[in-house]
Parts: C-alpha cells; structure tokens; sequence
C-alpha cells in the first residue's frame, strides 16, 4: 500500500511551504481563479505587488523554493500547480487553521427505532450524532469551514449529503479519501456483536448483507450494507421518486422510516428488496455489486 511513496520527497517539498511569505505567494496566485477557475496566471510585476516583497532578491528565493512543486512559470508569468491549488483550497478550507472549539446540541431528527431526539458534537472535524439509547448512529469528517455560519441541523444535513458522495465514490471504485482503486467486495452475513448502531436502520436487519472493500492505495476500509449500494442504483432512484423520496436527500446512516427493506446474500451476490407504500423493488447485484437484474410489483403479489 502506498509502497511508491517517497517520505523523504514529500517531507522536502512539505518544508518549501512552511514560510508565511511563500504562503502569501500561493493565495495571491490563488486569486487569478477568481474571474475563471481556468486561471491564466499573474506576471511577476504583478505577483510581486500583490504580495508587496521590496527586496527583489528575497522574492525570486521565495518563489524559487515554490516553483516546480507548486507553482510554475515561463516568460514571466506565474501559476499553480496542481499541488498549489490543493494547498490553497485546505488553507481556505482552515485545515491547517481550523477551530478545535466542540460544539454540540439537539438536531431536529428523531432516532428511528425509539423516536428520541438526536444529539450531535462537532469536533476537531468530525461531526458525530447520537442517539441517548442507542449511542452512535452517525459519523463523518466536515472540512474546518463547514462550521462557520452554520448550525447543527444544517452541519447534519450536509454531513448526509457527504455520506451520500462517500456512498457514490465507493461504490464507482474510487476511495473517497485518496481516490485510489478499491480491493474487494467482500460480501458477508450480518455480525450481530460488530454491527452496533446498525441495529437502528429500519427495515429487517436479521439478514443484512455488508459488503466490506478496502483501498489499494490508503488503506481505509470501508463496511457498508449492500442495501446501500442498490440504492445507488437507477431502478432504486427511479423507485424512490416515484414514491415521493429525492435520492440526493436521503439520510442513509440512520435510515428512513417511510421504507421497509430485507437483504439475502445469494452465492454470487445479493438480492435486496425495498418496499415502499404498495411497492416492491427487488434489485439483484452481482459479486462486484453491479446490477444484474430488478423487478418491481405490487407488494400484494407473491405475499
Ligand atoms: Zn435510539
Ligand atoms: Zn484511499
């Protein structure tokens, strides 16, 4: 994992950004995005006003020990790199910055298995909400500038929609936190004793299938339901429209209580059926989780 990582290369060009002024180069650079995020870069006149350096000598340094690595530039005009506008997005973001202060409150969401009123904290990044009986129903990392301007209910809600995006990027192959390939799935059997907070999805979870995958890259691993993963899939968002639910506004974690599902694993994947009012969808998704096949029907059909 990881093995053509160079700690060495990365800790020389980490220090190249660990000066305030080069800093400043970078976010003057940075604001040539403003007009167009296809930004044409700035000339040096220009640069070196903007970052308001008398001493020539100590500018070109400056901007040497940047250059290459995060920023570039040819016939006097200068702009970032890749790895330049990543810094500044997490400097905006307040990664480097960002308030350690908790907060934490009630949300205006109810646990789905007992109805009592969530609690959520925010700290160090990481927004966790609990329920007072059930404990943990939900976890996901914001970025330091989520908080600002923001209360609780709405930090929950867009903690959704990132659990949402996880969900999508997982289940495209792609390792949300480095975007390195997935290992996997494995498909196996509810644990009862290693699935604590699961217990509060609606739905029968008797027989939940999770489906484990592990990234090549990273190292992060990732056990979600199956169910999930059909979720992601066109015959279920065509089916939760038609039935009233927006998939982009789902709240997967703790589940909804206006959908009753059941999944099975079968010797090469999984079947997943989810009712809703007087429907049925059956979705059946292959080894790799890929759709294989869906039916939809009258819930009174077969019952
Ligand atoms: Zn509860
Ligand atoms: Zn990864």
């Amino acid at each position: 994992m990881g093995e053509d990582v160079d700690p060495e290369a990365v800790a020389d060009n980490l220090a190249a950004l660990a000066n305030p002024l080069r800093i400043r180069i970078l976010l003057a650079l940075a604001e040539t995005r403003r007009p167009s995020w296809d930004h044409r870069g700035m000339s040096y006149s220009d640069l070196r006003s903007a970052v308001d350096v008398e001493d020539g000598g100590r500018f070109n340094y400056h901007v040497n020990e940047l250059r290459d690595q995060f920023v570039r530039g040819e016939e006097g005009r200068y702009w970032l790199t890749t790895a330049g506008s990543r810094v500044v997005d997490e400097v905006y973001a307040r990664t480097f910055s960002g308030s350690h202060e908790p907060i934490s409150g009630p949300v205006d969401w109810t646990c789905p298995a007992d109805e009592e009123q969530l609690e959520a904290t925010v700290e160090d990044g990481i927004i966790t909400v609990s329920c007072p009986n059930h404990g943990v129903l939900f976890d996901m990392t914001l970025s330091f500038n989520a908080y600002r301007d923001r209360d609780l209910d709405e930090l929950f809600a867009w903690a959704n929609r990132r659990a949402l995006w996880y969900l999508e990027s997982v289940s495209w192959d792609v390792c949300p936190h480095c975007s390195g390939h997935l290992g996997g799935p494995n498909l196996a059997a509810r644990r009862p004793e290693s699935d604590a907070g699961v217990e509060t999805l609606p739905g029968d979870t008797s027989t939940l299938v999770m489906a484990g995958t592990y990234c090549r890259e990273c190292g992060v691993s990732f056990r979600i339901p199956a169910f999930f993963y059909a979720l992601t899939r066109p015959p279920a968002v065509a089916f939760l429209h038609d039935h009233g639910i927006d998939y982009r506004t789902l709240e997967l974690e703790y589940g909804s209580t206006s959908w009753d599902f059941e999944s099975e694993e079968l010797d090469d994947g999984v079947l997943v059926r989810l009712a809703i009012g007087d429907e049925r969808l059956e979705i059946e998704l292959d080894g790799a989780l890929d759709t294989r096949s869906y039916r939809r029907a009258p819930l009174t059909e077969g019952e």
